[in-house]
């Protein structure tokens, strides 16, 4: 075990064989295929043997395997290999649909699964972390999620946060010197360990390990992070699935009693074996009947596909939750730059001298606007290359302007160094950088202008430099406020001479030179997106670093901000008790100069209130707010991995308008999920209802097992998913967000179940009592087709609330196609003498089949005639 803190950094980098300049792309490509990908091996996945074997293990299938038993004994072949047939073929399909969802699942993961920023070939590239080997240089930021354990080997104030392996959420101090004598993982501070996160400045780090061989992979095995975590809605699922099995079976039991009892009564000579299997065969049916072996994996199959609409509609869905969660968000917490706005920005006005000018009437020559485009140009961390600005748009607009008036901001950077710098914060709002310009010391400053105003002591004029007055300060606010009222984004531009070392302490004493105003369109799409998240009963609320004025103009453009709204500061916001803030809160629609522990007290007061919020962010600082909001949103273009890593739900194109598309995906999958188990429960009320009916009435079983079985597990399913797969309505977004704390089970679906359960089995018995006109098997044939066929046409009535003339037969062919199908199913069964004894059906009459198929679509023709009138009333 090579103990790299102990090296010095030669060492390390002699033993990895690599230089700061990085390894060779085709040594990286050898090591990655050597060594394997930078993975953490969740815990071994399981083999599709394992996923097959595992669908045997489900009351419903031990109670299959029962029957099949007593088939056996019984002296019922046939039925024991159908029996079997069908369980295989269910297992079969189960174990397709898991592989399928989880593969899902996987592509999602890859899709948000974090880059890292290396070196190689001397070039600064992002590659997926996956790919990172050992040996590779990797450069960190603040923002960074760390891929691999390293050795520092350039330390720029690198501060990291290493509370995923240590616990200790304070931040630590990094450094690149060597240590010696043996320390604890905790100090050593000249590495860098996989899974903590970079909250403060840069450094240069050399990969000593990936994959499972860091420190969080030594103790990975002991997380629990594979287990496969169910969604509340699954949870919920899953407790009435069992609630209701074990009433089942308590029913079976009593209808067992109650056979063994009449057929004692019947002859009491004697009870032989054969009533006593049949008896039982009777409740075995019974819980196939009734037990909804469907209901989970349809919750799986519908919320993966969901998620994968989501994923194509540039909404990467971190966590399945949130899809469910999604549905019932009431308040989206929006950022404004590049969310709402476009993020492309271009300087309008400059205010300089007193006067406010185009940027053509910028001149190099006077000394006020020569110290403007220095602090313009040198105070940038940006770049165009090839006409593409590179780096914040903030500060490539200034650029722009520079190129604009026939300068080149390459020659002005390349004859100067900068020598110190504090970057841009969101926190501070400025920045400022050091450089020696004609032998002078000069500090370079721009940012907000109510952080700057004050640090202010002198003012750049045209007869130079003067101390500021109260009177000029009065006119620059003005001025700041004009631009702002106009939804213009303001920089404050100031410098002073020194040389003094530069820190945040000593950010003070400069000399005002002027203000540029820039505007940054709202996206085309946002004015659409609020529209329909106000009308999806959704309050949009604008959060924003900005100043107050501007983002209340861009607040008014979009409609996020009504008259009678109210716009507060991150200060203001400091100043309200929780009483005051939990009594305006309805009102904030735009919060201008908040610092990201604002967002936390925001997300809070709202969610105090019972609301399901959604926030934005993406920065370092945002991670905590996007934990705590429901559904924490994280930009993918612009935003760090760090909160990436904490947000549910990724956003490709960084735009509001797509969580709301995400919202309206939520929404529709809950729909479909609850249909579904619509569809499946009543069509399993109508079977349990005709067979309580039969036992009591003391008639024969209206059903073999295989029967209920070839419904349960194959004409059922299909009509299942195609209802998982129905498209979102129109309406989707005119209605309430949905309660959380309301599952599917209400009053009404409960009624629904009951009621279209009750129809279904009234047809039902009707063919029954049709075919025991001729004989028992008969009556049993034509109750089995026309229990399935009644509930193939169910399907169409499942997939919304409204008619199927309003929604359209061809606008969900996956429904058509399932319906023939299973049409197609049931007359193999019927028609192929071959299968008569396998599916112990009788050969029927042409006018058996016609009562069959007239039966079968009352209900249907019912239930839309109810909907139909319900649409009429409503109109
Ligand atoms: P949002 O939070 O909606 O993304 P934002 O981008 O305006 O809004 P910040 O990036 O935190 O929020 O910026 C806050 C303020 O800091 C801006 O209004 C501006 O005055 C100042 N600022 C922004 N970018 C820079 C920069 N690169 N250098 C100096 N100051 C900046």
């Amino acid at each position: 075990m090579k103990q790299w803190y102990r090296m010095s950094k030669d060492e390390v980098l002699n033993t990895l064989g690599v230089t700061t300049d990085g390894l060779s792309s085709d040594k990286a490509k050898e090591l990655l295929e050597k060594n394997g990908k930078n993975v953490l091996q969740e815990s071994k996945k399981k083999s599709v043997l394992q996923v097959f074997l595992s669908q045997f293990a489900d009351l419903l299938v031990i109670i299959l395997i029962i029957a099949a038993i007593i088939s056996i004994f019984s002296g019922n072949l046939e039925s024991t290999i159908v029996i079997f047939a069908v369980i295989i073929l269910n297992a079969i399909l189960g174990t397709v649909q898991h592989v399928k969802a989880e593969k899902s699942l996987e592509s999602l993961k890859s899709l948000s699964s974090p880059s890292a920023k290396v070196i190689r070939d001397g070039v600064k590239i992002e590659i997926d972390s996956t790919d990172v080997v050992e040996g590779d240089i990797i450069v960190l930021e603040a923002g960074d999620l760390i891929v691999a354990d390293g050795r520092i080997i350039n330390n720029y104030s690198l501060q990291v946060n290493e509370s995923s392996l240590t616990g200790e959420s304070t931040n630590v101090d990094k450094n690149d010197e060597v240590i010696s004598g043996e320390v604890p993982l905790a100090d050593r501070t000249n590495m860098v360990f996989s899974g903590s996160l970079v909250t403060y400045g840069r450094a240069l780090v050399a990969v000593t390990s990936t994959g499972m061989n860091t420190e969080i992979g030594k103790i990975a095995s002991l997380m629990n992070a594979a287990k496969e975590k169910k969604t509340p809605l699954q949870v919920s699922l899953d407790k009435f699935s069992k609630m209701l099995a074990t009433v089942i079976i308590i029913i079976c039991v009593v209808v067992f009693g109650l056979n063994l009892w009449q057929n004692f009564s019947l002859e009491p000579v004697g009870l032989n074996q054969d009533k006593i299997l049949n008896a039982l065969m009777f409740a075995v049916a019974l819980a196939v009947a009734a037990i909804p072996e469907a209901l989970g994996s349809i919750v799986t199959i519908v919320q993966a596909m969901g998620t994968q609409k989501m994923a194509r509609e540039n909404a990467v869905i971190k966590d399945l939750k949130a899809v469910e969660s999604l549905g019932c968000v009431s308040v989206i917490c929006s950022d404004k730059t590049g969310t709402l706005t476009q993020n492309k920005m271009t300087v309008q006005k400059i205010y300089i001298n007193g006067e406010s000018i185009r940027e053509d009437q910028l001149d190099l020559n006077i000394e006020s606007h020569r110290h403007l485009l220095y602090d313009m140009v040198l105070n940038n961390d940006s770049s165009i290359v090839d006409g593409k600005g590179i780096g914040d748009p903030t500060e490539y607009a200034l650029l722009e302007t520079f190129r604009n008036i026939g300068l080149d901001e390459n020659l002005m950077r390349n004859g100067l160094s900068r020598i110190e710098e504090v970057p841009f914060d969101s926190d501070r709002k400025m920045m400022s950088t050091k450089y020696k310009m004609h032998g002078v010391y000069h500090i370079l400053t721009k940012g907000a202008l109510d952080v700057i105003l004050d640090r202010c002591i002198k003012i750049a004029t045209k007869d130079g430099v003067r101390p500021i007055t109260d009177e000029d300060k009065r006119l620059i606010l003005e001025q700041n406020k004009k631009y702002s009222e106009e939804g213009l984004r303001v920089l404050t531009f100031a410098y002073k001479e020194s040389d003094e070392a530069l820190s945040v302490d000593t950010e003070y004493d400069y000399t005002f030179i002027g203000l540029v105003s820039m505007i940054d369109p709202p996206r085309e799409e946002s004015k659409q997106a609020v529209a329909d998240a106000i009308r999806a009963g959704i309050k949009p609320v604008m959060i924003t670093g900005d100043h107050k004025i501007t983002a209340t103009a861009i607040a008014k453009q979009i409609g996020i901000f009504h008259d009678g709204d109210i716009a507060v500061t991150g200060l203001e916001l400091d100043a309200m008790s929780d009483d005051e803030l939990d009594e305006k809160i309805e009102k904030i629609s735009v919060y201008a100069r908040v610092s990201p522990e604002n967002k936390i007290r925001i997300v809070d007061a709202w969610q105090k209130k019972g609301h399901i919020v959604s926030m934005t962010g993406d920065g370092v600082n945002d991670a905590p707010a996007l934990k705590k909001a429901d559904i924490g949103v994280a930009m993918g273009i612009t935003g760090t991995e760090v909160s990436k890593d904490a947000a549910s739900m990724i956003l490709q194109d960084d735009n509001f308008a797509t969580i709301i598309k995400a919202v309206a995906n939520g929404r529709n999958v809950f729909r479909n999920i609850k249909n579904a188990v619509l569809f499946l429960l009543s069509g399993n009320m109508a079977g349990i209802f005709a067979v309580l009916y039969t036992s009591i009435m003391v008639l024969p079983q209206p059903f073999e097992a295989v029967h209920l079985l070839f419904i349960n597990l194959l004409t059922d399913s299909l009509p299942a998913i195609a209802i998982g797969m129905e498209k979102p309505e129109k309406d989707l977004l005119s209605q309430k967000p949905r309660d959380p704390k309301t599952g599917i089970m209400t009053k009404d679906f409960v009624a629904l179940m009951f009621g279209q359960g009750a129809l279904i089995a009234v047809v039902t018995l009707v063919a029954f009592y049709l075919g025991y006109q001729v004989n028992a098997a008969t009556a049993s044939t034509m109750a089995f087709a026309t229990l399935t066929l009644a509930r193939l046409f169910h399907g169409f009535n499942c997939r919304s609330r409204n008619s199927i003339f309003k929604l359209g037969f061809t606008s969900n062919l996956y429904s058509v196609a399932a319906f023939f199908v299973g049409v197609f199913l049931l007359s193999f069964v019927l028609f192929v003498p071959f299968m008569h004894p396998l599916f112990s059906v009788e050969a029927l009459t042409g006018a058996q089949i016609g009562f069959i198929g007239l039966l079968a679509v009352i209900p249907t023709i019912i239930i839309q005639l109810i909907k139909v009138i319900g649409e009429r009333v409503k109109k």
